[in-house]
């Protein structure tokens, strides 16, 4: 049962093959029998998710089959959730009992989708390897001795693994694609103001945004269609209709412009990671579509832009985190400064903290005009560069990662190295535009993905591409060993 997509498993159930109590119980087994070495999970559910699974078997008997009903879905642990902890993966929330649910989630419940639990993340969803999790860091299921990339490893790892067939995260310089990359599973970040971001805890929320991960484009398409639309309570959440993603998947992609920038390219890019995403690129064209060399020339200063207006976004939105409203309090305060000094020091881990100083400083008087102005008008260029480039291609693409999972600890200790993990995922963050990313094959037994970028509002078109490509490969079928 856990092999199957969760298409095929949204056939299985109405067609009476299984009840959701069944597949749901499945699941929960496995997350008990596997989830030991990987630590994909912080939260099981389980009591929450058998109820949703019986509510969802009655539903099913009395012909209301709506778009995951009864489909078991793992949450990235920075969604609220009502009357469940939700961590963020801090010691700051360690003690958080959200007490509302965020938009996206909801949207999926009312589709009929069961809550399995609540997935292992960054800190804040700081970090692309899972290791500033208070919780400890996710084991990638294809070596347990490497990351699973982050900050949504524990949905992408989990995944891979077989232990939920479904699940969401949120990207903000690569948090879906660089782990769905890691762990040979399909993630796509939406368009920014796509999904709605209210009850998703902010770290910079000009950047910030909530799409699915899962084993196919076509899994990926179903869970976006709950997820996406507009939503009063977000005033970034865009009043644009929702377009239909699974009627898209099957479009022709003869004909397709495909734009291949040399900026993802670069000569010191590992060969074998080149040579992945071209290959992907020519499966492609063996379906008639049309490879474009193009250059986006601003893309090469998107890390340096986005690690200042991050930072700063962030340093704001954590100020909320005073150990009087939220979370984590210290041990006898003194005084009101030593309460919010120690509770920001206990409660916080390093690279949190680093971000909060990067962000303070930059936004301080004297330094604004310096960085984060000048930042944000990198960002336009980034973007202005993106929009030239779609008048010419429909769909925009190159690796996801410049490598494969990282062994852990292997960064751990410099910074820099790790951000840039994310080199070829931030400037579609900084754009606002959507962007997938496909398991297309395997180095040295480690998945690789390829990145898929489209205009803003084009998830249905990257979808396609995606699911183009999945019909004539089995790169997205491919499980790791040992999780029987
Ligand atoms: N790895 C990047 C960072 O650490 C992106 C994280 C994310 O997308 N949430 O900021």
């Amino acid at each position: 049962m856990h092999d199957k997509t969760l298409t095929e498993l949204k056939a299985g159930l109405n067609a009476g093959d299984f009840s959701s109590r069944e597949l749901t119980e499945h699941f929960l087994d496995r997350i008990k029998r596997h989830d030991g070495e990987l630590n994909s999970f912080i939260t099981v559910t389980e009591e929450q998710a058998l109820r949703q699974a019986d509510a969802a078997d009655q539903a099913i008997a009395a012909g209301d089959h709506r778009l995951l009903t009864g489909l078991p879905i793992a949450h990235k642990d920075i969604f609220c959730t009502e009357g469940v902890r939700t961590s963020c993966g801090s010691r700051m929330l360690d003690n958080f009992i959200a007490p509302y649910t965020a938009t996206a989630v909801e949207k999926m419940a009312t589709e009929g989708a069961v809550m399995l639990g609540k997935t292992n993340m960054d800190e804040f969803a700081m970090g692309s390897s899972n290791e500033t999790s208070f919780y400890g860091p996710v084991k990638n299921p294809w070596d347990t001795e490497r990351v699973p990339g982050g900050s949504s490893g524990g949905a992408a790892a989990g995944l891979a693994a077989r232990l939920a067939p479904g699940a969401t995260g949120t990207d903000t310089g690569g948090s879906i694609r660089q782990p769905a990359a890691l762990n040979g599973v399909t993630g796509l970040k939406p368009t920014y103001g796509r999904v709605s971001r209210w009850g998703m805890i902010a770290f910079a929320s000009s950047l910030d945004q909530a799409g699915p991960l899962g084993l196919s484009a076509a899994d990926c398409a179903l869970m976006l269609q709950a997820m996406a639309g507009h939503d009063e309570k977000d005033s970034t959440c865009l009043n644009e209709p929702v377009d239909d993603y699974l009627g898209a998947l099957d479009q022709s992609v003869d004909g397709l412009k495909i734009g291949v920038p040399e900026e993802f390219f670069p000569d010191n890019l590992d060969g074998a990671i080149a040579d992945n995403a071209r290959e992907a690129m020519r499966e492609l064209e063996k379906q008639g579509a049309k490879l474009i060399k193009l250059s986006l020339p601003s893309i090469k200063l998107s890390v340096p832009a986005y690690y200042v207006i991050a930072p700063a976004e962030a340093s704001s939105n954590l100020s909320r985190f005073d150990g009087v409203r939220f979370g984590y309090r210290c041990e006898d305060p003194k005084d009101l400064e030593d309460l919010y000094k120690r509770s920001r020091s206990e409660g916080f881990g390093a690279e949190v903290k680093r971000r909060i100083l990067v962000g303070t400083y930059a936004l301080s008087a004297g330094y604004y005009d310096a960085y984060y102005k000048r930042a944000q008008k990198v960002r336009r260029l980034i973007r202005d560069d993106f929009s030239r480039a779609f008048k010419d291609v429909d769909v925009i693409m190159g690796p996801t990662s410049p490598e494969t999972a990282f062994k852990l600890g292997a960064k751990a200790d410099d910074p820099v190295n790790m951000y840039m993990a994310d080199v070829f995922t931030i400037a579609v963050n900084l754009a606002g535009l959507p962007a997938l990313s496909m398991p297309s094959g395997f180095i040295n037994g480690l998945p690789a993905g390829t990145q898929v970028i489209g205009n803003y509002f084009q998830e249905g078109r990257i979808l396609n591409v995606a699911h183009r490509y999945q019909m004539a490969t089995d790169w997205h079928q491919q499980a790791p060993g040992g999780f029987a």
